[in-house]
């Protein structure tokens, strides 16, 4: 096993990413704290890029709550160890001034009306500052040269789908891939954040998933989708404080009105549930 080169600041990054000189490199942005979610999207890199370039960088500008950004899980060692398992190339763990090396910036990027809704309603400001610093990251680990690829969770599907808007409208030369979300055994979408779960709160977790295959199973069979059901199953749960649990069009991420009712369930949609679960806060999601 080959211990990835460690980048702390840009012009080492720059500098290993020249001297590998790669045909293709795939870019792995993250905040750490890794786990076998993250390891899919660093093997998804793995298979289609020469190098592998990873970032880990707990991002202050995108989190609205103090606490939850003090508390969150910060294991540099125990993530290097990972990505060499996973055979990464180039892990780049900047501090916040390498990054914001002006200060915080000035000039920023606009979510939009898609920023607003869902996680932004609930989280303000949470997708500027996520895309203030997925701007960035994509022109550091640009090799300028050969195919440059970008790999993001589907476990995150409004950053998906903001981040895809983004590189459009802003002509990014990279081509994004998109991975499936990874779970537990029993179901809960492994996350950073389920570390700051007690194993009570875990186990209250798993309706998220329960709520979702109920309404996945109607979407399959074409029947009325009664999202109430699936609402009600997060609300009667212990522990769990329901945020949203919605049906919308993957693309847009518009609720689907006329689906979500009485009428047979045709064509494609998205189920969003999102829940704080003791003090976390937890999202799901899966396409139908
Ligand atoms: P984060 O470190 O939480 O910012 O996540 C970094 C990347 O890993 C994002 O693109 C996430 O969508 C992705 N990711 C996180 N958890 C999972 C999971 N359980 N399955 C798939 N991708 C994930």
């Amino acid at each position: 096993m080959k211990t990835p080169k460690i980048a702390k600041t840009r012009a080492e990054l720059k500098a290993a990413i020249a001297e590998a000189n790669p045909g293709s490199l795939g870019f792995v942005p993250t905040m750490g704290a890794l786990h076998s979610g993250h390891g899919s999207l660093f093997k998804a890199a793995r298979e289609e890029n020469e190098v592998v370039v990873i970032s880990v960088f707990v991002n202050e500008l995108q989190f609205n709550d103090a606490t939850d950004y003090a508390n969150y899980p910060r294991q540099l060692e125990a993530d290097v160890q990972l990505a060499a398992e996973a055979g990464v190339d180039i892990v780049f763990a900047p501090e916040a001034e390498e990054i914001y090396h002006a200060g915080l910036p000035l000039v920023r990027l606009n979510s939009g009306a898609l920023g607003d809704m869902y996680e932004g309603a609930s989280r303000p400001g949470h997708f500027d500052g996520m895309l203030a610093v997925v701007a960035k990251l994509l022109h550091l680990a640009d090799p300028r040269q050969g195919q440059y690829r970008a790999y993001f969770g589907q476990k995150d599907a409004q950053q998906l789908a903001l981040i895809r808007r983004m590189v459009a409208d802003l002509d990014y030369p990279v081509q994004l891939r998109s991975v499936p979300i990874v779970r537990s055994e029993k179901g809960l979408a492994l996350s950073s954040r389920n570390a700051l779960l007690s194993e009570e709160e875990k186990e209250a977790a798993l309706v998220l998933h329960r709520s979702i295959q109920l309404i996945a199973g109607r979407a399959a069979r074409n029947e009325p989708l009664y999202v109430e059901d699936a609402i009600g199953m997060c609300q009667m749960a212990p522990l769990v404080e329901l945020d949203y649990f919605v049906v919308v069009n993957p693309d847009t991420l518009q609720e689907l009105a006329f689906n979500c009712q009485d009428t047979p369930f045709t064509g494609e949609g998205l189920i969003l549930v999102a829940a704080k679960v003791g003090k976390v806060r937890l999202i799901d999601n899966q396409p139908i």
